[in-house]
């Protein structure tokens, strides 16, 4: 098969058949021509980011196509809810080493699912050939004009939160085939919480490289530092049975504090709005935990405290770096 009937079938089609149905009238031109073309909403500011995830390097190698599709998309749509932006489209920029329709199939269903998931749509890309498989995802969104919720609107004094459960894809990583498995290959981005947050966090992020390093980069944009109470940071019962048992308690703690892939909120609320926060979290079931607190800065450097029942915890790695 060649490049354009690869794209064709794998992915105008499906993506023209589902902007049928939609009519929308942001989106005057798609799939096809050079550009794609986007009428932005009146009084809406565009949110852009893109990720790449390489196989072997952000994925293991043997995970399956349809899962690759989803975390592709995934990653980026949680771009977007740690700004507090509504999702809209997606360009996709696919290297691969063949055209496998088998693997491309399933690649595609993964993909078209979290779009239909999320309402987005893909508006374009570019497909070539290389000896690794590479997927480039540039994802778009709207925000109402100023009202992004950024890195660095934390004042000391704000508490610190997450969503869900923590170091549940990390744990995943070393245990391949555990019940956490979808955690990893699978991630649902906090969207809906995230524009929920929009006029009650301070600051917020998505938590990719691990809590520790993650809120590092909140308190450096702040001009703050961050202090965690490590024994409140949220863990799934498979976790906090490892830790109860004592034995696994440092490894726990590293995949929670440390860990990537998570793909949960975290943001800072100051005290006057707490109340409302954890009603947003009632009425969209999503659990949100308080785990620390932003604290003048001390020094020069923007220092993360974590503290284990008030005595200092020190991890041995803060997060994933590539070139560290
Ligand atoms: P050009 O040579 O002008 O870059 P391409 O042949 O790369 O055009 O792409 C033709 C059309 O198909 C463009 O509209 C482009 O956005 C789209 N496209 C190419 N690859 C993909 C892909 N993997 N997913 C979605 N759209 C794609
Ligand atoms: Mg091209």
């Amino acid at each position: 098969m060649n490049e354009f009937g690869l794209i064709q079938q794998f992915f105008a089609e499906a993506a023209a058949s589902r902007a049928a149905s939609k009519n929308d009238s942001t989106l005057s031109l798609g799939i096809g021509d050079d550009c794609a073309l986007i009428t932005p909403p009146h009084g809406q500011q565009l949110a852009i980011s893109t990720d790449t995830l390489v196989a072997g390097r952000h994925f293991p190698l043997e995970t399956d196509a349809y899962s690759i599709g989803w975390k592709a998309v995934a990653v980026n749509l949680s771009d977007l809810a740690a700004m507090g932006a509504t999702p809209y489209s997606i360009l996709l920029a696919l290297s691969l080493p063949s055209a496998d329709e088998d693997f491309l199939r399933e690649f595609s269903r993964g993909l078209f699912a979290i779009c239909d998931q999320y309402g987005v749509q893909l508006i374009g890309g570019d497909t070539t050939r290389s000896t690794v498989l590479s997927i480039s995802i540039t994802v778009l969104g709207w925000l109402p004009i100023g009202q992004a919720i950024t890195r660095g609107g934390a004042q000391a004094g704000d508490l610190i939160m997450v969503t869900g459960t923590l170091g549940d894809a990390a744990y995943a990583l070393r245990h391949p085939h555990s019940p956490l498995q979808h955690r990893l290959d699978r991630p649902l981005p906090r969207v809906a919480f995230g524009q929920a947050l929009r006029g009650y966090a301070s600051a917020m992020l998505d938590i990719s490289d691990g809590l520790a390093q993650d809120l590092g980069h909140i308190a450096q944009a702040s001009g703050l530092d961050a202090c965690v109470d490590v024994e409140n940071v949220p863990l799934h019962s498979i976790l906090q049975h490892l830790v109860e048992g004592d034995l696994h308690r440092p490894a726990v703690w590293q995949y929670a504090l440390a860990g990537g892939d998570d793909y949960e909120l975290c943001f800072t609320v100051p005290e006057r709005s707490v109340v409302a926060v954890m009603a947003e979290a009632d009425l969209q079931q999503v659990q949100v935990t308080q785990i620390g607190r932003m604290l003048p800065r001390q020094s020069a450097k923007t220092q993360v405290q974590l503290r284990l029942h008030q005595q200092p915890f020190v991890l041995q790695q803060t997060g994933f770096q590539h070139f560290g």
